[in-house]
């Protein structure tokens, strides 16, 4: 705090909406012009962050409260933090000569086993906060494991309905389970078309003007889940001691990348930044330089992963100018065989059990060692839990991992789930209804 002369206010990469505080970029998710709202100042990272580096939510809120001190009382934050950030995040080093110097940091241990649990818990606490006596309809597109962090964040709050949109048929068994178990004020809805459909139908109801007030999103477009992500960053510098280790992410819409750009624009040091994709590789094909690089999402293993057009991007290029872009972040593909054979080649070198998402992400780091010769040290956000994708695993390994109890037993409750189509008034109806169970 004592290194900003004020707060920041949050502006759309397009220019064309007025800057707002962070309590209404938390309300509105997608700014009036269209655009992503993105910090107008970056608060750096104060002496009082470090100092508070043995407790994780003491740390949280040393970081955070610079970014949003003025939408949320102190106390408050304080103990949102301590309430939701109430899972360990274990560093682990990899072992075996290829691994040396690699670490994994295990992003999974929350309630949903990914580490989409810090944003989505943080921002459906800030937000209940903030709201008070007034009542919103969250709208969330997943590919699979934002649903069901979403879901289980928001579920059960007196202000907060949630629609969750996947798309049919695309997410694992596992996945799926977790999404439609039945929640209080969650309804999930099976849409006939794929993630970026799903993408598609959200943004332009967050965009229709009757709609606007009521509605908010919960993806990785909400201001609100992106800053709680800046924290694990600085939780593996400040637990391993790294000087300036080089962060692979295992990437999809480039969220936790814009996350980790953001805590290194504070003054986290970073060496580089790999973002590790699957066979969407339209963001390492824009960082070539190619004139149209993205097109539809294919499906792959790591389906988490599964994102033709990265929406955070956008924020990617408003934050981090283009120059400092090729210098700081590679982006590298892994198919999925090479996916597969990364399970196989960590675990008989290690002993270390990963899900395909991480799998990406630690072929990426071998491949950049190998094509570099920098073999300093390097971290991998492991982003799920291997139990959370047993079919995977097994066909790569032999054995499924076993599943934590919280996971074992979504398979023991109701579920409740529809299907829906992809057009606009679909999904219109759909947002009537829930409006009316407000009232
Ligand atoms: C969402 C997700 C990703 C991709 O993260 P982005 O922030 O969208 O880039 C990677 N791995 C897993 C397991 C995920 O759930």
């Amino acid at each position: 705090m004592e290194d900003s002369a004020r707060m920041p206010c949050y502006e759309s990469t397009r220019g064309g909406a007025p800057r707002v505080d962070f309590a209404s970029a938390l309300c509105t998710g997608l700014a009036p012009d269209g655009g992503l709202y993105v910090p107008d100042q970056i608060p750096l990272l104060g002496e009082s962050a470090w100092r508070a580096a043995n407790s994780f939510s003491k740390m949280a809120f040393e970081v955070l409260a610079p970014w949003l001190e003025k939408s949320v009382p102190a106390g408050a934050l304080r103990a949102a933090l301590t309430d939701t950030l109430n899972f360990p995040v274990p560093l682990i080093q990899l072992e075996g000569g290829e691994w040396e110097k690699v670490h994994v940091l295990e992003l999974f241990h929350g309630p949903t086993l990914s580490f989409k649990d810090f944003g989505t818990r943080v921002m459906a606490r800030l937000l209940s906060e903030i709201l008070g006596g007034e009542q919103l309809t969250i709208l969330v597109a997943t590919s699979g494991d934002t649903g069901s962090a979403v879901a289980d964040g928001f579920a059960d709050r007196h202000n907060l309905r949630v629609v969750l949109l996947y798309p049919y048929g695309q997410v694992s068994p596992t996945q799926e389970r977790q999404l439609i178990v039945q929640r209080p004020g969650v309804q999930a809805y099976a849409v006939r078309g794929t993630f970026d459909d799903c993408q598609r139908m959200v943004k332009r109801a967050l965009r229709a003007e009757d709609l606007k007030k009521r509605l908010a999103a919960a993806n990785s477009i909400n201001v609100g889940r992106l800053l709680p992500q800046m924290l694990y960053w600085i939780w593996a510098v400040v637990s391993g001691g790294f000087r300036n280790a080089l962060f692979c992410v295992p990437s999809g819409n480039l969220g936790n990348l814009t996350a980790g750009l953001l805590a290194a624009l504070a003054g986290l040091p970073v060496r580089r930044f790999i973002a590790a994709h699957n066979a969407n590789d339209g963001f390492s094909r824009f960082l070539a330089g190619e004139q149209s690089p993205f097109s539809d999402s294919v499906r792959t293993v790591s389906n988490a992963m599964d994102v033709g057009r990265p929406s955070n991007l956008e924020r990617i290029r408003a934050l981090v100018d283009p120059a400092r872009m090729r210098e700081w972040i590679v982006a590298r593909s892994v198919s999925d065989d090479a996916t597969y054979a990364s399970m196989r080649r960590v675990y008989e070198a290690s002993g270390y059990v990963a899900d395909p998402h991480t799998a990406v992400g630690l072929e990426a780091v071998r491949q950049y060692r190998r094509t570099t010769g920098d073999t300093g040290c390097a971290v991998v956000l492991a982003t799920a839990h291997p139990a959370k994708f047993p079919e995977v695993v097994r066909r790569s390994i032999g054995f499924a991992p076993e599943a934590p109890r919280r996971l074992a037993t979504v398979w023991e409750r109701p579920t409740r789930s529809s299907f829906l189509g992809t057009s606009d008034r679909d999904l219109q109806a759909v947002l009537q209804a829930a409006r009316h169970v407000h009232a």
